[in-house]
């Protein structure tokens, strides 16, 4: 049976660390602040920024909504953006996702302070990290694969010399993920929708990232896991009301060594992570 991978308990202990590494400027008469900015009224970012509003209420940050309609002109996003980046009583900028079609994504992503980008997805952070410019907990990286570095030091998984597949590309999951788990050593394989053998790709894993949320056209089971596998599971799927994660973690967890709960594994630290990030951010305002 495999062991899980508490991300809650994780997460629990690197907000109350964010949250003394915040207190201290809360000392020295700074209000910790997060700017959030939402477009448009999509229900599941609703759930996502009231997420972030509680996180912040934990650790000691204000937290700033700025609502614009899913109409707002591009140019107006970025003019707020503008004004953001000038507040000196910001210290973290978030763009919630999904941003609506007609508005492109990196560009107002390239207009956010570097400093002040939580998210670690402006071109300059981004780049930083493919350069090797970054350390795990001085620099502003995307929460989610800093999340699931974090997870696996904490369970000690040895990284150097494996087989690391992640089924995943995109910017903020598995592209990150891949150059952090490179930097450990790993030999890293990237598979999308368009990989042939999947199954066969999959089951040379070491270490296994699931990161596709397409339930039920697309799942984990056992036949695509190595014996003695890690399994991290980050796929979020709502079936019938219930948050499921991509890997069939009954039949799977009797074959990995290792294995995240959905819920309870990468969500949670993928939260705890944006908090240390404004931790970050606020150490950067300082030079
Ligand atoms: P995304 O941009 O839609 O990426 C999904 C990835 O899955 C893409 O690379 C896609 O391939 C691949 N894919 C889709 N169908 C596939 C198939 N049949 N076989 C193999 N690969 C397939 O989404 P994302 O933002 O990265 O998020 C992915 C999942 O992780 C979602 O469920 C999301 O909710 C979850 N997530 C969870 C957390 C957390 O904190 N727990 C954080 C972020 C994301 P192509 O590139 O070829 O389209």
């Amino acid at each position: 049976m495999a062991k899980l991978m508490d991300g809650k308990a994780l997460a629990r202990r690197i907000k109350d660390e964010s949250a003394a590494r915040i207190s201290e400027f809360r000392k020295r008469g700074v209000e910790p602040t997060l700017a959030a900015v939402l477009v448009g009224d999509d229900p599941a970012s609703l759930v996502y920024i009231n997420g972030k509003r509680e996180d912040c209420g934990e650790v000691g940050v204000r937290f700033v909504l700025h609502e614009l309609p899913s109409s707002v002109r591009q140019e107006n996003l970025i003019k707020l953006i503008q004004e953001l980046n000038e507040d000196p009583s910001v210290h973290g900028i978030i763009v919630q996702l999904p941003l609506p079609s007609h508005i492109d994504r990196k560009r107002v992503f390239s207009e956010i302070d570097p400093c002040k980008d939580v998210d670690g997805l402006t071109p300059t952070n981004v780049g930083r990290l493919w350069l090797g410019d970054y350390t795990l907990d001085g620099s502003l990286l995307p929460c989610t694969p800093k999340g699931i570095i974090r997870l696996l030091d904490e369970y000690e998984i040895e990284l150097e010399g494996k087989t690391a597949v992640i089924i995943n590309r995109s910017d903020l999951v598995g592209k990150p993920l891949a150059k952090m788990l490179l930097d450990r050593n790993a030999t890293v394989i990237m598979c999308h929708s368009k990989t042939p053998d999947l199954k066969k790709r999959a089951a040379e894993a070491d270490v296994l990232v699931v990161a596709v949320g397409r339930r039920p056209a697309f799942s984990v089971g056992p036949d695509m896991v190595k014996e003695g596998a890690v399994v991290v599971d980050v796929g979020m799927n709502r079936i019938e009301g219930k948050l499921m994660g991509d890997v069939d973690f009954d039949d799977v967890e009797k074959k990995a060594s290792f294995i995240t709960p959905v819920p309870g594994g990468v969500g949670p630290m993928t939260r705890a992570m944006l908090m240390e990030n404004l931790a970050i951010a606020l150490e950067l305002s300082e030079g």
